[in-house]
């Protein structure tokens, strides 16, 4: 039996020193009312019914665990699997949170819903779900990626949703998370903020994990099925964690599996122009929460850079810095120039056309696929489906 270490967040809402709750007091009651009603409804044996019903009929879980083949082939190394979260509803892991925070947000009786969004995959899961629900939906977007991703803006507005241009500070995730935070201030009483990853104050970085905690545990039974063994190792990309934490979940008290996260090193780790928090950031406070960020001299957070839209924030989920102070997982970069390559080279050999940001951690492992023995099984999680890119594909084709 593995050994079961107890798992945070502890009863201030902490992973070892991260985490907490940097919120004004009007959000600290909100805060609390939101961890009431999900711990109630965790133990619901109907809203867990209702939430299973919508994963398998609406998302389409479980998702396939795939055995990569002609990727395996080129690689030389070890055999490789792809967790198939592109083939969810809407194309990528983040519905799997959408479809539990709007569950809750009806059970609480909000009507609103406000989000943030960069790459335009959470406001696209969250308009999603609204839509099907019949809720007000209200995504703030920077204006930088609302170009970067015209596609999934227009499908948004298709859905009913308004996408509020963000023109603060980057104009990127950052800024747009800042202004929904600002939004959920004033409209507290009757708006549910649905947040897109392992981030913000507590009790988000919680129900977010355990929202996509459902593809570790599915990633465990196929392996056993597939292959009758766990897998050696674990590769997913981090931008604030969540298909990264949704996979590693069940696998965090296991010490044979290697918990490997791929962060976005832009044009380099010493380039200055990265969003690779825990290789090379500091802790400090960021949107409620206490965790490393990426920060210059004089304690401003910099303008974080990646080719991939869903991996340019400059912070990242308290439980990750936890995760890597304690080594129980280990996290890497890959720049765009890897990403690149890896989201062609992926797509010729598998006829699967990877998000960027999954593109990072395929990148890892053709960078470092001769520490893996050829009798090893690798899984990679697939966190989403690269049509959204193509685009930028094309653009950097052209430079
Ligand atoms: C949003 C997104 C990510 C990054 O978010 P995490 O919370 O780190 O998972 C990764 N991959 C895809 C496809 C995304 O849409």
């Amino acid at each position: 039996m593995a050994q079961r270490v107890k798992r945070g967040p502890d009863s201030k809402g902490r992973f070892g020193p991260y985490g907490g709750q940097y919120v004004p007091e009007t959000v600290m009651y909100a805060l609390a009312e939101l961890e009431m009603s999900y711990r109630k409804l965790k133990k619901d044996k109907s809203f867990l019914a209702e939430l299973r019903g919508y994963l398998s009929d609406y998302v389409g879980r479980p998702s396939p665990l795939y055995f990569a083949e002609r990727f395996t082939a080129y690689l030389k190394g070890p055999k490789v699997y792809f967790k198939r979260e592109d083939l969810n509803h809407t194309g990528a892991h983040k519905i799997n949170n959408t479809v539990g925070q709007i569950l809750l947000a009806k059970h609480m009786g909000k009507k609103r819903i406000i989000a943030e969004t960069g790459a335009g995959q959470h406001g696209l899961a969250t308009a999603t779900v609204c839509a099907r629900f019949g809720m007000e939906c209200i995504i703030y977007m920077g204006a930088v990626d609302i170009k970067r991703q015209a596609s999934n803006v227009e499908k948004m507005k298709l859905l009913g949703a308004k996408v509020v241009t963000v023109e603060s500070g980057s104009k990127t995730l950052k800024d747009a998370t800042s202004q929904a935070m600002r939004d959920w201030v004033t409209n507290i009483r009757s708006t549910f903020y649905i947040i897109g990853s392992v981030v913000g104050p507590h009790p988000y970085p919680m129900l977010v994990r355990d929202f996509q905690s459902i593809i570790g545990k599915e990633t465990k039974r196929q392996c056993q099925k597939k292959f009758r063994r766990l897998p050696d190792a674990i590769i997913a990309c981090v931008g604030g964690g969540s298909n990264a934490i949704g996979i590693f979940d069940s696998f965090i008290n296991e010490k044979s599996v290697k918990l490997i996260g791929v962060e976005a090193a832009g044009h380099g780790l010493n380039s200055g122009q990265h969003a690779a928090t825990l290789s090379k950031g500091k802790p400090g406070v960021l949107h409620g929460s206490y965790s490393y960020l990426v920060y210059d001299n004089d304690g401003q957070i910099i303008l974080p850079h990646s080719i991939s839209a869903g991996l340019d924030y400059p912070g990242v989920g308290p439980e990750h810095s936890a995760l890597s102070d304690t080594g129980q997982v280990k996290y890497f970069s890959a720049t765009d120039k890897q990403a690149l390559a890896a989201f062609e080279l992926v797509s010729k050999l598998e006829g699967i056309i990877p998000a960027l940001e999954t593109s990072h951690a395929l990148a890892y492992l053709i960078a470092h696929k001769k520490e893996f023995k050829a009798r090893q099984n690798v899984v990679v999680c697939l966190s989403g489906r690269g049509d959204k890119d193509m685009p930028i594909f094309f653009e950097k084709e052209k430079a």
